[in-house]
């Protein structure tokens, strides 16, 4: 298990833009009885995945992270901002 300072998902640091939330890596909702797989994420990845099962959300995953990496060799490198 990760530290608790940083996304789960993402592996943002927490802080004011990306607040600490926890979210069931097994739905709730589908697997009664798991109380194992709670994991702190930012508010967006947990919005993000919902209640989606593990494998669909980590197959959306993979498409944000490459259209992320697309996106910055397109601009030659990340902005600071
Ligand atoms: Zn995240």
């Amino acid at each position: 298990m990760k530290k608790e300072r940083e996304c789960f998902y993402c592996e943002l640091p927490f802080n004011k833009l990306t607040v600490r939330t926890w979210d069931h890596f097994y739905p709730k909702s589908k697997f009664k009885g798991l109380t194992y797989s709670r994991v702190p994420c930012c508010r967006g990845c947990n919005s993000f995945k919902r209640a989606l099962p593990p494998a669909q959300f980590l197959e959306k995953l993979e498409v944000i992270r490459e259209n992320v990496k697309t996106l910055i060799n397109i601009k030659g490198g990340l902005y600071d901002i």
